[in-house]
């Protein structure tokens, strides 16, 4: 399946800038950022990953008559229970930065620091269809901010199989290995089985 546009139905330049780095040409040809396209708020008022991607990509898909693809994502902490999960954005008011004091905050002292991230995709086309699907990926967190790039709790996220955070990877790195490079994964895949536009078991009517 090729999307000559497709609309990116978030206001995180972080995302943007991943997505427009990850998604082929050979799927699509023009990505463009919704800030861009115009103003929509949507309450992400799910309980899941799934529920809130969801309702992202299909109010962008209805409103901009465009095929959108939303991604709601968080992390994950075994010493926290495995929150804050779908609040990660909202856990605390302000910044990254803010956020990232507040995570070390609750680490303080803690031995298990298991931490994973999880996306949800969701694709949504205009009067048809929204395909949904998940990725995570594995790690641990740091003792302390690292590293430059990237955003959100990058600086303290190690996955598996390196010493480093996100943050101080190189961004192709990050891209091959990510929470949102696994989902994006499966939805190629859903999306090249027989009969996935409208009949997939994965897929609901808009
Ligand atoms: P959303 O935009 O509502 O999906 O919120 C995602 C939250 O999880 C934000 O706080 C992000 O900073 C955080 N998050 C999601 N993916 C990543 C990532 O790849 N790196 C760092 N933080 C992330």
């Amino acid at each position: 399946m090729f999307f000559e546009t497709l609309l990116l139905a978030t206001g995180n330049r972080g995302k943007y800038e991943e997505f427009r780095a990850m998604l082929p040409d050979s799927f699509v040809g023009r990505l463009l950022f919704a800030p861009e396209v115009g103003a929509l708020v949507v309450d992400e008022t799910g309980d899941t990953y799934a529920v809130n991607a969801m309702l992202k990509a299909r109010a962008w898909a209805r409103a901009s008559g465009l095929p959108s693809l939303a991604d709601d994502s968080g992390l994950e902490v075994a010493a926290l229970e495995w929150g804050p999960g779908v609040r990660s954005a909202r856990i605390v008011e302000g910044t990254d930065e803010d956020r990232n004091r507040w995570l070390l905050g609750g680490m303080a002292g803690r031995k298990d620091r298991r931490a994973r991230f999880v996306a949800a995709l969701a694709l949504s086309i205009p009067g048809a269809w929204t395909l949904v699907c998940e990725g995570d990926c594995p790690g641990r967190l740091a003792e302390h901010p690292s590293g430059e790039g990237g955003f959100g709790y990058d600086p303290l996220f190690l996955p598996d199989g390196f010493d480093v955070s996100f943050a101080a990877l190189p961004a192709a790195v990050k891209n091959a290995i990510s929470h949102r490079a696994a989902a994006l994964r499966v939805l190629q895949e859903l999306l090249s089985c027989e009969g996935s536009s409208g009949d997939s078991p994965h897929a609901v009517d808009v």
